[in-house]
């Protein structure tokens, strides 16, 4: 078991920022990637946050992700809009193409975005917030270009990413509903955070790279050094058994061939860079003339939900979007944990660009 420190936010966004600056990005830029990882760490996603930073300096350095680079216009038809992300930093092309998708979505009443080829766009619900604060539904189906790391229902190997899908909702009065999730068991990050804490993770996650079970992390995380499989991963599996597997497959087809962005059909690659393609549709609800019922009937359907009792054995009933905003809350106060081994490796990013810490 490795162990952890308690990290506070401003300190490690600092920290964070400094070194995409001597990576090449301009100030501006390092401190949107900066705030955007420590923002997945306080809404407890530790593994879209600051330990991401490390593959993202390789993924620079490799040539994948490329610093200071703007979202570009390929296609606009007004209420349809494509994007290519040109390699650069997803918080950033992912930021631009959602104010542009809003602006759009509020002029016209709906807007459909496809972004291709933007370098890791992080935690989804990020864009879906932008859109939700400006009173817009947003949906979101995206793929990943990485290594494949998740297997298809009933597979034995890794196929295609951990392609998340996330539904935001404004709820007239209260928080929005925010659901934004991995489609396989779990996201592969929470599986890097295992491994570096030396966790074993519960059955039904993962297949070693003969395709049986097994509860070791390191499977999808660092290739098997020895017996038959070594050099393969394992891979994860996806949630919901062949229901989880259809939105994952729906996702490649959305976020990745219907973008342009492209879909994974090719052994593994040993890059560290990973592309995000990302389909996005918003609504404004004010402009599909059911405002007035929308918000009655979504405020009337949540509380009703809400007031169901605690199952046995259960803290409380959630929301999506519960949990993020109750560990932003507490975190933001108290700070979150960061293990050793993570640290170990920002320390030694920041060391390839010639930053210490
Ligand atoms: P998760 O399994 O924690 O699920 C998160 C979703 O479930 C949230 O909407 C949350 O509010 C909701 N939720 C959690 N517990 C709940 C409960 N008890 N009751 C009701 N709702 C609950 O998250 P995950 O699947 O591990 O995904 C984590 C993050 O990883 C997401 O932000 C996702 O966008 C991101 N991700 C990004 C990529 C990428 O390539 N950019 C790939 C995969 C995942």
């Amino acid at each position: 078991m490795s162990t952890s420190k308690i990290i506070k936010a401003p300190y490690i966004q600092a920290q964070a920022a400094s070194i995409f600056i001597a990576a090449g990005s301009t100030p501006q830029e390092a401190d949107t990637v900066a705030s955007n990882l420590v923002m997945a760490n306080l809404s407890g996603h530790d593994s879209h946050g600051v330990g991401m930073l490390p593959r993202y300096i390789d993924a620079i350095l490799e040539g994948g992700l490329k610093p200071n680079t703007a979202v570009k216009v390929t296609l606009d038809g007004g209420a349809l809009i494509a994007l290519d992300g040109q390699q650069g930093f997803g918080q950033v092309v992912g930021e631009q193409t959602m104010a542009l998708g809003i602006e759009r979505a509020k002029s016209l009443g709906s807007c459909i975005l496809a972004l291709g080829r933007a370098h890791h766009l992080g935690r989804i619900g990020h864009f879906a917030e932008m859109a939700v604060a400006q009173g817009l539904v947003s949906i979101h189906f995206v793929n990943v270009l990485s290594r494949p790391v998740v297997a298809p229902w009933g597979g034995g190997d890794g196929r295609f990413g951990t392609n998340p899908c996330c539904i935001g909702v404004p709820i007239k009065g209260q928080p929005p509903f925010l659901l934004d999730f991995a489609t396989s068991r779990v996201a592969q990050g929470k599986m890097r955070v295992a491994h570096n804490e030396g966790r074993q993770v519960p059955p039904g996650y993962l297949i070693d790279p003969q395709g049986h079970p097994t509860t070791d992390p390191g499977v999808v995380v660092v290739p098997q050094k020895s017996g038959e499989g070594a050099g393969l991963f394992g891979a994860l599996l996806p949630f919901g058994e062949h229901k989880g597997s259809g939105l994952a497959v729906a996702c490649e087809l959305l976020g990745g061939a219907l973008t342009g962005g492209g879909t994974w059909h090719q052994p593994a690659s040993t890059t560290r860079s990973v592309f995000n393609g990302m389909l996005s549709i918003l609504i404004d609800p004010a402009r599909l003339g059911t405002q007035n019922a929308f918000e009655h009937e979504a405020m009337a359907f949540v509380d009703w939900v809400r007031q169901s009792p605690d199952a046995a054995g259960t803290e409380h009933m959630q929301l999506a979007g519960d949990p993020e905003r109750a560990a932003r809350k507490l975190r933001e106060r108290e700070g979150f944990e960061l293990d050793e081994a993570t640290w170990q490796e920002i320390v030694a990013a920041g060391r390839k660009v010639g930053v210490s810490l």
